[in-house]
């Protein structure tokens, strides 16, 4: 039922999938549709990935080319995933301990694997939606899988940003932030062996986060042992936002290289974006941001690193 249509305006696909409006909200439900037992989770698992029963993609109709201006609708092909990152209802990212840290990385690898070798997808696009403030329907712990048959237009943005340096300077913007940041030291949050979170120079959100390898790799895949200390790193952040926040509340996403093979540009990495200006403050994108894409920050980066560097002693 759900279809992908071509918005010749902008030159984007839409999802169109009015299926969706009637997924459970917790409010409404007096059961965790996630927790152990239930007819979706029974048996013993430590993480567990289950098909998305409101999914916006549906496998059922197989691979459909959309050629751009020549298709203008189409069934919305792909794959809805969620992952349940614990059996405890209450276990969030923050108060996980490194053995189901690892575990929730290693899913998110996986799956990762399986979708992005499926025919007909383009992007695979793993993301965690956290909190009330942004309007979470479920609290159970969980991520969101979607597997794509296009590559969407932030992908295609900062690939074409990365592919132009990469041709000019043969250096990604990721790489050259990296070298910059590390001596200024300024919107630096934490540093490990291999990763480095910070508040990037021109972030559109006050406590926007990104976390980058400080080597040049392009998804998960190659980050194989690396992964339980990307899931310290995240599991830092998201401390220092229990901390600072009212609620902990962002959306944070993996931004992994656009298909397979010819992208030796793109370097992995994960953004987070809380929807707080302050403690309990919200940041709405209202006419200049909606309506034009550009963001007004109201704080600067320096200032808001140094608040997320200094939540935690
Ligand atoms: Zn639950
Ligand atoms: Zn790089
Ligand atoms: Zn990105």
């Amino acid at each position: 039922m759900s279809q992908v249509r071509w918005n010749s305006m902008l030159g984007e696909w839409v999802i169109v999938t009015p299926k969706r409006a009637g997924r459970p909200f917790q409010e409404k439900d007096r059961e965790c549709p996630f927790c152990p037992g239930r007819p979706e989770t029974r048996g013993p698992w430590r993480v567990l990935t289950l098909d998305n029963r409101f999914s916006a993609l549906s496998p059922d109709g197989g691979p459909v080319g959309l050629q751009e201006g020549v298709v203008v609708g189409a069934p919305a092909y792909g794959f809805c995933k969620i992952i349940l990152l614990s059996r405890d209802h209450k276990q969030q990212i923050e108060t996980m301990d490194d053995t189901q840290l690892a575990l929730v990385f290693s899913e998110y690898l996986r799956v990762y694997s399986e979708l992005s070798s499926q025919p007909g997808i383009k992007y695979v696009m793993e993301f965690e939606n956290r909190g009330k403030a942004i309007g979470v329907s479920l609290d159970h712990p969980h991520a969101q899988v979607y597997a794509l048959p296009f590559v969407p237009p932030r992908i295609l943005k900062e690939a074409e940003q990365s592919k132009m340096l990469w041709d000019s300077e043969g250096s990604c913007p990721i790489c050259q932030t990296i070298e910059k940041e590390v001596k200024s030291e300024d919107r630096i949050i934490k540093q490990t062996e291999n990763f480095i979170s910070l508040v990037p120079y021109a972030a559109r959100l006050p406590y926007e986060t990104h976390i980058y390898p400080k080597t040049h790799v392009s998804s998960l895949v190659e980050l194989k042992a690396h992964l339980l200390e990307l899931g310290q790193v995240i599991r830092d952040v998201v401390q220092r936002y229990a901390a600072v926040f009212e609620e902990v509340a962002y959306v944070m996403v993996f931004h992994t290289r656009p298909g397979v093979g010819d992208n030796p540009y793109w370097h992995f990495h994960v953004e987070l974006y809380p929807p707080w200006r302050d403690r309990s403050r919200l940041k709405y994108l209202a006419g200049i941001e909606t309506g034009a894409w550009t963001y007004t920050n109201d704080s600067t980066p320096e200032e808001k690193a140094r608040e997320l560097r200094s939540a935690l002693s």
